[in-house]
């Protein structure tokens, strides 16, 4: 199945658009490059999309968030960046585990099972690419997926 991430990216911040309202966060939706569909699972791409944006705004208690899909001659990438509370670095090796979660203190006040960023990855890796989370605490959050044209005609 062919897919259009502009249009996936588009839809998702639309769907969240509410959500960040009521917390007060701007949300930005940037794209760059020429667009091209690429192949891949739209239901599946979709929730890779969702979830990040739903962590991003529940771990962000004021500022943005900015949607970045770029495309290149070698990769499509989708970008979700906040100005958020941050992953602590000894912490950001284990956030792709089922159930992991950063410190009890926060999974009281945030809610959340630990469940998203390991489908996420999951979801992510069928589609042949790469993710990858940057973080600093009290400063904010950027999770990468690259999904890489390579694979175009090759996975799914
Ligand atoms: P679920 O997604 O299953 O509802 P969750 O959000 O707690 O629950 P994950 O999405 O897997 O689970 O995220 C794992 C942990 O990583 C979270 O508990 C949170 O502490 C941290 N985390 C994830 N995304 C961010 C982010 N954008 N900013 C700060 N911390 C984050
Ligand atoms: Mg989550």
């Amino acid at each position: 199945e062919w897919i259009d991430l502009s249009q996936l990216a588009e839809q998702a911040v639309r769907r969240v658009e509410l959500k960040a309202k009521e917390k007060g966060l701007q949300l930005k939706l940037q794209l760059s490059g020429d667009a091209y569909m690429i192949r891949g699972d739209q239901k599946r791409m979709e929730q890779i999309i969702m979830n990040l944006l739903e962590n991003a705004i529940r771990y962000t208690d004021e500022g943005e968030i900015i949607v970045h899909v770029e495309f290149t001659a070698d990769a499509a990438t989708l970008i979700v960046e906040d100005t958020g509370i941050g992953i602590p670095e000894e912490e950001l090796p284990y956030i792709f585990e089922r159930f992991y979660r950063v410190e009890k203190s926060r999974s009281r006040q945030y809610g959340g099972s630990g469940l998203g960023l390991s489908i996420v990855k999951k979801l992510v890796e069928l589609h042949g690419g790469k993710i990858r989370m940057m973080s600093q605490p009290g400063a904010g959050t950027r999770c990468e997926v690259q999904l890489l044209n390579l694979s175009k005609s090759e996975y799914m």
